[in-house]
């Protein structure tokens, strides 16, 4: 696939490059309600809207520019088929599957030897004749792009010039991510094109689209499908919404997307992947996918059992940066991460860790994504030891190769109270391999020994105080 055939004009790719560090995406700001109107939502509204959206959709860019491979997964995949009685099929090989020769040769030439867990169940159902529906859910690192993307590149006909798959994305970066999944793997078929239906990609009024493969966000495609009429959607063999739970973070594009659904015919394949499944999303699910296969593959749960959980008594954020030091002088930590409530308290704590001659890594809010990105790589390739963050950016970072993590300031929610979850997330492990953790809490006012006390409380573990005589026991975990 060419990519001089995107039709991408070259300033918009320039635009794109430029935006692609930038997840402000104007086009959801202003949207047309159901007659094509454009309203301006509230203030408040909108900015609630968008920083949900823009907080999933940033963690979700992220996940995909660190992972260049597949996450390694012990649980096991749930299938629910449509119907019952038929056989459920799963492969263990890509010459299995059938696909013809060039797109074979495109999964091999991505190195891919074989399917992963999701690809094993999802790709028979997926290619099977006649088409069937199906929901996934799948988190990032599953493989789930690649099947969609050969399910999409194996119904396609290539003679025919016109829009016959159509890829739904939350926002424009994620469009492109899987854009250029589409382009590796369809390397070997070079009269298959690609067009991007996204903000600012102008076409000339009455032109038609001549690329089998559309890929977008809902507002612009919802525009060339009905007002634009640059796409016919009865033509459309495969939809694929992909993102669902970041997508209808934006309710303007839960709307969108129903409206490109009810424009398709009704025996296109319709295939829906979301990394969550909470009421919304499902209900979602079922008005975008009617009568579905549903395969989930599910997180696999985090848990304290492996960790040292242990508690620093200070008086003040001076007293826990010396405690920090005095832990750091007394035992080797290979590497940790250091978690702060604001990003001013973050960026003084990773300023004061120099000066005391660590390698530190300061991961902040105000960074785009593309620069979290490279200091997370720099961090996990052991460049720099410690890693100070707030929690916003640190949200989909999977801490588990880091042993040490210390709360310099102890989770809490918007109200002041104990963020449970966060505090989970933030040191559980997976509990595979016996992975041993060690989690360093500094408490520096009654209020924070509260909250410490609260989170005791409702993991039922014991945090215990850090004694010297524990110093021994933790620097094996440490290093
Ligand atoms: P995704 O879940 O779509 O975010 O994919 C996660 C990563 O796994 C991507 O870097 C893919 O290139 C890679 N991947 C997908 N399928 C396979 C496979 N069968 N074998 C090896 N890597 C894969």
């Amino acid at each position: 696939m060419a990519t001089d055939s995107w039709a991408l004009a070259v300033d918009e790719q320039e635009a794109a490059a430029e935006s692609l560090s930038n997840l402000h995406l104007k086009e959801e700001k202003i949207k047309p309600d159901a007659n094509g109107a454009v309203v301006k939502p509230s203030a408040n509204a909108e900015k609630t809207d968008e920083e949900e959206k823009e907080d999933r959709a940033a963690q979700s860019l992220l996940n995909k520019l660190i992972r260049s491979n597949l996450v390694d997964n012990t649980n096991q995949v749930e299938v629910l088929q449509r119907d019952p009685n038929s056989p459920l099929y799963s492969v263990k090989s890509f010459e299995e599957l059938r696909l013809k020769p060039q797109l074979l040769q495109g999964v091999y030439a991505m190195g891919f030897n074989r399917p992963s867990k999701i690809q094993e169940n999802a790709l028979p159902m997926m290619l099977a004749e006649p088409p069937q529906n199906l929901i996934a859910q799948s988190q990032s690192g599953t493989g789930k792009t690649a099947a969609f993307v050969l399910a999409m590149l194996s119904r396609v006909e290539p003679a025919d010039r016109y829009p016959q798959c159509l890829c739904l994305s939350p926002t424009y970066e994620l469009a492109l991510q899987t854009g250029n999944v589409i382009e590796q793997m369809g390397k070997f078929y070079p009269e298959l094109k690609l067009a991007y239906a996204v903000r600012g990609n102008k076409l000339e009024r009455g032109q038609k689209i001549s690329e089998q493969i559309v890929i977008g966000t809902p507002g612009t495609v919802l525009d060339w499908c009905s007002k634009l009429k640059f796409i016919d959607p009865k033509k459309i063999k495969v939809f694929v919404l992909d993102e669902a739970d970041v997508m209808i973070a934006t309710q303007g594009h839960q709307d969108q997307s129903i409206r490109i659904q009810r424009m398709l015919p009704r025996n296109c394949q319709m295939l829906l992947f979301s990394a969550t499944f909470e009421d919304s999303v499902w209900k979602f699910a079922q008005k975008v996918v009617p009568d579905p296969n549903v395969i989930k593959l599910k997180r696999e749960e985090e848990t304290l059992d492996t960790i040292k959980q242990y508690y620093v008594l200070c008086s003040s954020r001076d007293e826990k940066f010396q405690a920090l030091c005095n832990l750091y002088g007394a035992i080797t930590i290979a590497q940790a991460m250091i978690f702060c409530h604001t990003r001013k308290t973050a960026s003084w704590l990773a300023a004061e860790l120099s000066k005391e001659g660590h390698q530190v890594a300061l991961l902040s809010g105000e960074m785009m994504v593309e620069q979290r990105a490279a200091v997370i790589e720099r961090f996990r390739e052991g460049k720099e030891k410690v890693l100070v963050t707030t929690n916003v950016c640190a949200r989909g970072i999977d801490v588990e190769q880091v042993s040490v993590v210390i709360n310099f300031d102890l989770p809490v929610d918007k109200d002041g109270n104990p963020d449970n979850e966060t505090y989970l997330h933030r040191i559980g492990r997976t509990g595979r391999f016996g992975k041993r953790g060690l989690a360093v809490n500094m408490v520096d006012s009654k209020h924070s020994m509260n909250i410490l006390n609260r989170i005791q409380e409702h993991f039922n573990k014991k945090i215990e105080r850090l004694d010297t005589d524990d110093l021994d026991e933790i620097e094996k975990i440490a290093n």
